[in-house]
Parts: structure tokens; sequence; C-alpha cells
């Protein structure tokens, strides 16, 4: 793992801004992300092999837009601007940018330059993801247009002397056909970074530091189940072995049998060297949770809940050393710690330390790293492919898949009809294209006929949409014959259940999950 070959997104606030560093790590080089307001000396510093300028909301000719001084173009690092990027590069340099006579939005087909290194093997028209308002109506002195569209004269252009690179539409989308080829063309190509970033060598020297940093140490972590957590345990497992003490909180609201999967691969009988401690504290929840309905509430008494258990463990193990947690990039990203986005959501994992237990330093192993990346390391680490390519899970679990009251009854319904969709998307093969799919539980019940008798039973909604990056999401088409299925199967199989709908609701207006 060679972090010193390192490419840097500078963000603009693109919406796009983590994929961007995602798509540059696919092409194994190590890239992290940093506000437009970073210094440039602080940048130099890095001494980073390339510069990536995102997109962003702004018309970089209006007063105050974000904007970069002009050394940044001249330190003899190549720079690839993209849209905002783009434009803001052309701006400082002396082109021209206005607002463009013909927005473009979606998407386009380009002519491209293939003589241009960018352009390496792509085809000389190809489609494109276009998104902006302003255009560059003249690029800046000593740049060549690489790239047009009908609409726009200047879609790229390059300053192959000074390797800067200015880009109008997004690559890093994968509307953009060969987008990805064009970021491997400008990191591997035009920055000459060998591509030494990968997950094997990633274990291996997180070990090492964790070893060095933990030394004799004692590290406790809190396990979920998720993927982020299971892959944290994982790692500090390979690394301190007994060492590590995972406490498993089974709060009852785990999709089916998860609770015995997460036991039987780092439980006494699992493959991982550490301590295992499961707290079933499935009743304790329930009783918690009767009665209340208010969505806001219950995810309230889930995590204080979770605090409580684990506090209680923890007193029991006594001091710590260190506390570990399954932080990953995008939630240090959305944060506000990494790039300029607007804070998204303040992740609980990141700056609001827990003081309710006695450890001395916190211990992030992954918090360099993307899901898909985490995903990988796992893989390496032997954690089983069930567990890794686990659907994203709420923190509350299915106490917000459950409309209204939470009950044991209710638990057991919808984890049943969720069993029968994952295990009917799965046979039909679409378990790694759909982004996420899910079953909820109503609080409608309805009147039905089954064995000629009356029921008065619950309706399940299944859910099934496709994200980029969780921020909007579209319903998925999932085939006619494979819903059928499913809803034969949870009519005929889960007992309580007498109606099964689809929801087709794009987010936005509607959230991924129901509350
Ligand atoms: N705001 C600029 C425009 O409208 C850049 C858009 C972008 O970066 N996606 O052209």
């Amino acid at each position: 793992m060679d972090r010193k070959e390192k490419v840097i997104v500078i963000d603009f606030g693109g919406q796009y801004n983590q994929l961007v560093a995602r798509r540059v790590r696919e092409c194994n080089v190590y890239c992290e992300i940093y506000s437009y307001k970073t210094d440039l000396e602080q940048i130099k510093a890095m001494n980073p092999k390339g510069i990536i300028l995102t997109g962003g909301p702004n018309s970089c000719y209006e007063e105050g837009a974000p904007t970069y001084q002009e050394e940044l173009f001249s330190l003899g690092i190549p720079v690839l601007g993209l849209c905002y990027g783009a434009q803001l590069m052309m701006h400082v340099l002396g082109g021209r940018v206005e607002k463009a006579p013909v927005r473009e939005y979606g998407k386009i087909q380009v002519s491209v330059d293939s003589s241009s290194p960018l352009f390496d093997d792509v085809s000389e028209t190809t489609v494109c993801w276009m998104s902006h308002n302003d255009y560059i109506s003249q690029a800046a002195l000593g740049f060549r247009i690489i790239a047009h569209t009908a609409d726009c004269p200047v879609a790229a252009a390059e300053c192959a002397k000074k390797k800067l690179y200015a880009i109008q539409f997004h690559p890093e989308v994968l509307h953009t056909v060969e987008g990805t080829k064009m970021l491997y063309n400008f990191v591997r190509g035009v920055c000459g970074c060998a591509g030494t970033w990968r997950m094997d060598s990633f274990v291996e020297e997180s070990v090492k530091q964790i070893r060095e940093k933990v030394g004799g140490g004692k590290v406790l972590l809190a396990l979920s189940g998720g993927v982020d957590s299971s892959v944290a345990a994982g790692l500090l497992s390979r690394a301190i072995g007994k060492q590590l003490t995972c406490v498993f909180v089974d709060h009852g609201l785990l999709r089916k049998d998860e609770g015995d999967e997460v036991e039987a691969v780092f439980g006494q009988d699992g493959d991982f060297d550490l301590n295992f401690i499961r707290v079933n504290a499935q009743e304790r929840y329930y009783a918690k949770l009767a009665g209340v309905t208010e969505p806001e509430r219950k995810r309230k008494i889930i995590g204080e809940e979770f605090i409580r258990v684990f506090e209680e463990e923890a007193k029991k193990i006594g001091a710590v050393d260190f506390l570990a947690q399954g932080t990953i990039y995008p939630d240090v990203v959305e944060s506000g710690l990494g790039g300029e986005s607007a804070v998204i959501k303040s992740h609980h994992n990141v700056g609001g330390l827990p003081d309710y237990v006695d450890f001395k330093e916190i211990i992030e192993p992954l918090r360099d790293l993307f899901k898909d990346e985490v995903r990988k390391a796992g893989l390496e680490l032997g954690i089983p492919e069930k567990l890794v390519y686990r659907q994203p899970f709420p923190g509350p679990g299915l106490g917000i898949r459950i409309i209204g009251e939470v009950t044991a009854e209710k638990v057991r319904i919808v984890q049943d009809a969720d069993a029968i969709y994952r295990e009917e998307i799965a046979k039909a093969g679409l378990d790694r294209s759909i982004g996420q799919y899910f079953a909820a539980l109503t609080n409608m019940r309805s009147v039905g006929v089954m064995g000629d008798e009356r029921t008065y039973d619950y309706a399940v909604a299944l859910r099934a949409v496709n994200t980029v990056d969780f921020m909007t999401a579209e319903s998925a088409e999932v085939p006619f014959e494979v819903l059928q299925m499913v809803m034969s199967r949870i009519i005929n199989e889960v007992r309580g259940v007498n109606r099964v709908f689809y929801d087709l609701t794009s987010k936005p207006p509607g959230t991924i999950e129901f509350e």
C-alpha cells in the first residue's frame, strides 16, 4: 500500500466529489478529498502526483465564488479540472467562462480528439454526462481544444506542456461511458502513478500499524453485525488477537438469523481470534419500545438503549486502552471534515466520542476506506461473502422498517418477509445489481380471503432502489415474475400477512427507509 503516491481531489462543493475519489482509487491510486480552502502550502507538502478539481454549484466569474490561486497551475503537478473545476481553471488562467446559450444536462454525445493522452483509447464520439449552465466560451492561452459537442465548443481542453486538463463533463459518473478510462489515463498516464494502492497490501500494512499503536494494550469494539464493524473486527483480530474484545448487542431488531450469523463468524467457534461477548437484549428493547409509534422517538430509544447496554458490558470489562470504531471515509467526508460539501449528516462515529467508556484513545482502522474497499478488505481477511456483501442496514435496524409500534410479533413478520424477498432476489441473480432492497411492515391491516375464510391481516411493502450515492434514488425495475413469486411466498409462508405492495417512490421525495 503506497499512500505516498497520492492524488488530491480539491472539492468545490460538487455533488460527485466522493465519486471522483472512488474512481481514482479504482485505478489503484490512493486519493483524498480536500476543501478548496486548503492552503497551497499544505497541498505542496503532501507532494501529490496529481490534482483534480471537482464540479460545484457556483459560477466561477461571480463575485465571491470559490476559487484557487493561480500558482496551483504552475507547480509542475498535473491538474485535471472537472466541470466547475474546468471552468475555474480557464477563468484563472485568462480564458472566458460565461452563461451558456444552451445549458446541457444528461447524456450527451461528445466528439473527442484521441491524440490527447487524456483520451487515449477512447472512441471518437462517446456518451458523456453533462450538467452545466455555464460554459467555456474561450479556452485560456496555450490550451488546445480536445473535445466538443453540438452546443459546447470547449467540452475539453489541454495544455500538454504544463499537464493541465479541463473537462466540461463528468467522467466520474457512470453515465459517462468511457469516464473511468479517462480518469485512468489521467492518473496512470499523465500523472505517472504506478498503481500501488491495493487491498491486500492495505491489510498487511494496517496490521503492522495497529500492532505498533496498540502494543500490549486492550481494545474494545462495538460490533453491530454491519459490514464496517465486522471488517474492523477482522482486521483488529488479525493484528492483536485476544487483546481485542468485541461486544455484540443483539437488540432483537436484526434481520432473520443475523445474530447467529455474526456469532458463527466471530464467536467461540468462528475463525477469528478475539474475545466475543453477545448480549441478548431483545426483551429489554421490546419493553422499551412498547406503545411507541413516533419514528424519531423510536430511533432515539434504540440508540440510547444501545449505549446503555454497551456501557454495562464495558464496565464489566473495565478500563481499556483503545475504543475501536468502524468509521469509514464517507463518514469523515460527510461530517464536513474532509471536503467542502455541506454537512449532510453528523455521523455518530465521527466527532462525538462516547464518554461513557473508560478508554485512552480511539482507533479507527478503516477511516481512509470507501465502502467497496472495506468489502474488499473484508474478503482479504476471510470474512464470508455473505457478511461482506450484506445489504445496507440502518442503525435502528428493523425498528424503522416497522411503521408504528414495534412488537416481537411484528419483528417476526418483517424478518420472515424480508428473508423471502432477499432469497428470491438472489435466486434471480439480482442481488449485486440492485442497490438496496428490503421488506417493511406497514401499519395497515386489510380484509382478505384465504382458504375460504376471511382474513384481516397486515400489508408488507417491498422496496428496491438503485442509487449511486444514497443521496438520490430511483425505484428499481424488479421483474414482475420475481415480485409475483415473492408476493406469493410471503402470503403463503408468513403468518399475519395477506397483502403485498411494491413501493415505486423515488428519493426525493421519499427516503430510502420508511421512517
Ligand atoms: N455551476 C457550474 C455550471 O453551471 C458548474 C456545474 C458543475 O460543476 N456541475 O456550469
